[in-house]
């Protein structure tokens, strides 16, 4: 197996590209089918996910937007601290089918902060799409519609996701080897 070296960490590979490229391709056709005839935008979430969205997007064969928001943490005046704000809206997003596209939904709090975010500006319809899954960690009850790869709770890099700001560029996804 294939071991790569990040800054201070070791990484196995874990789900090789082509598996990868193979699932967002029948996650395509099914998008294709399911958004026939509607008003779609899609929604990257950065940074992780932009990769994602890109390989995504080009196999959409619908008439269709795709727009990008940020989470940006700010330190609030609030009781509870660190606030999320969804930051880069551009996108009048009223009565139209939302297709949230996320890199990973862990906890599902990043979710969830999006969620809320979309219908408040009132979203006819929000649908999920992600390329990776922990059901294991996830605590909320939010449906995730289209996921790529469910995989264990152990934090991997590639594809999208960073560690410490690096490995966003692997074309593959590897997991952490414990020290
Ligand atoms: P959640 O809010 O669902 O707990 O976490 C979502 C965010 O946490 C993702 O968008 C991603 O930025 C980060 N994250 C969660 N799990 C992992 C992981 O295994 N690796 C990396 N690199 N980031 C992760």
């Amino acid at each position: 197996m294939k071991e790569i070296r990040i800054l201070d960490k070791t990484f196995r590979e874990f789900i090789p590209e082509e598996t990868i490229q193979l699932r967002i391709e029948q996650l395509a056709k099914q998008l294709n089918k399911d958004l026939a005839g509607k008003d779609v935008v899609f929604l990257g979430i950065l940074n992780g996910a932009f990769l994602f969205a890109a390989d995504l997007f080009r196999r959409i064969n619908l008439e269709a937007r795709i727009s990008f928001v940020k989470l940006a943490s700010y330190e609030g005046t609030t009781s509870s601290g660190t606030i999320k704000e969804l930051i880069g809206w551009n996108e009048d997003i009223r009565n139209k089918t939302i297709i949230v596209i996320e890199d990973i939904v862990d906890t599902g709090n990043t979710l969830e902060r999006i969620v809320d975010e979309l219908i408040i500006r009132k979203a006819f319809e929000i649908k999920i799409a992600t390329m990776l899954y922990k059901p294991e960690a996830y605590k909320k009850k939010i449906p995730l519609d289209y996921v790529g790869i469910e995989i264990p709770n152990d934090f991997v890099v590639g594809y999208g996701l960073d560690y410490n700001g690096y490995g966003r560029n692997l074309p593959s996804i590897y997991t952490l080897i414990p020290e």
